[in-house]
């Protein structure tokens, strides 16, 4: 690509912003033209106002770059037609639909728009073909929202979408959620330190609607999802039960199979990983892989009773948050040809 595509991050200090702008320094299609947060940093330098939370040294060509206010002419003056937004649900309600009425193209990461029946909610390996729906939104006339899932769903919906072959009756998923999840600062020290919160408000609902979806299947799902003393990725522990009989080699060949489904730059060789060690996968092994964060660990697999078991771990900073948003903007560039 002769001229990169500039995109503005939106939300750029809070956790999943410092993984945008970890991310688009140094992308091969798109480059930083624009990056706003709360009122009281605009005009600061963004090392200078940031609190980096992320366990990377932060990138020397996003520190000098300055914070600006939240203004649709002065990010269309900066050439920007690219919008990752890394906002809260709440302030995304409202910003969102704004941006896409001013013409910009939309990657978010808030559940304010998912369940809009023209807006998909993408994961490039699963329903690239949801990414259609931004012409209902009247693309190319105008903007349009692309969302990415919740961090849970999109691990989960990760390591279901080469299974759904088989027919997926039921699904049930337990979750050992990380502290990042809940973005900066987010919980109390006091409240999680040596200990685990067994409710996190909407997570159990956001998996249930997003994975029917996500995958177009509409199984029986049953989720508890647990907040745990770790900083970086999901833990999930999934049973499926499906409509055929399905042997565990068939559950790793799918996986292994499910490579190159679409060839982005932030799409993993193998996305889904398979490990048969028994101690695998731990979420210290978030930021593993190719590009890093973006791969799905799966292991201690089982069959009981007609029922597949494993594990999963997804890092719900890259790939169930601002990696995933990237790749869906590569999605979009390749697929309508604006490369
Ligand atoms: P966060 O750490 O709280 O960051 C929020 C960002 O939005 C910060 O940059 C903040 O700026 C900015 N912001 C807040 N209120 C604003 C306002 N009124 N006007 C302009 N900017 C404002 O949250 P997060 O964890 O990064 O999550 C961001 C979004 O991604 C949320 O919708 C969340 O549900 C979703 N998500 C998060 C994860 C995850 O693992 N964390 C995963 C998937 C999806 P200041 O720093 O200046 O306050």
């Amino acid at each position: 690509m002769d001229k990169k595509i500039k995109v503005a991050v939106i939300g750029a200090t809070g956790a999943v912003g410092q993984v945008f702008m970890w991310m688009l320094s140094d992308h091969p299609w798109f480059e930083i033209a624009y990056a706003t947060a709360s009122a009281s940093r605009i005009g600061l330098k963004y090392a200078s106002t940031v609190h980096w939370v992320m366990p990377l040294e932060m990138p020397k060509n996003i520190r000098d770059i300055e914070v600006k206010e939240f203004n649709f002419a002065a990010m269309k003056e900066a050439g920007v037609t690219i919008v990752f937004s890394a906002l809260p649900a709440e302030v995304a309600r409202e910003a969102e639909p704004q941006l896409r009425e001013n013409g910009f193209y939309v990657f978010s990461n808030a559940a304010s728009m998912r369940y809009d029946s023209n807006v998909p909610i993408l994961i490039p390996e699963a329903n690239l073909e949801s990414l259609d729906l931004i012409k209902k939104q009247g693309y190319p006339e105008t903007g349009f929202v692309v969302t990415n899932a919740n961090c849970v769903t999109t691990g989960l919906a990760m390591a279901v979408a080469p299974l759904r072959k088989h027919g997926i009756k039921s699904i049930m998923v337990h979750s050992y959620q990380s502290v990042s999840g809940a973005g900066y600062p987010g919980l109390s020290s006091f409240d999680i330190t040596d200990n685990c919160i067994p409710f996190i408000k909407g997570e159990e609902e956001k998996i249930e609607k997003e994975i029917k979806k996500i995958l177009s299947i509409d199984p029986e799902v049953y989720a508890f999802t647990v907040r745990v003393p770790v900083l970086f990725g999901h833990l999930e522990a999934v049973w499926l039960d499906f409509e055929q009989d399905v042997e565990l080699q068939d559950v790793i060949d799918d996986w292994n199979n499910f490579k190159v489904v679409c060839d982005l730059p932030s799409t993993p060789a193998l996305p889904v990983e398979y490990g048969s060690d028994n101690t695998f996968p731990q979420p210290k092994y978030a930021f593993w892989g190719n590009p890093r964060g973006m791969v799905v660990y799966t292991g201690r697999l089982k069959k009981k009773n007609g029922k597949i078991g494993f594990l999963l771990l997804v890092n719900n900073v890259v790939k169930g948050a601002a990696g995933g948003s990237i790749q869906n903007a590569e999605a979009f560039v390749q697929r309508f040809n604006l490369i």
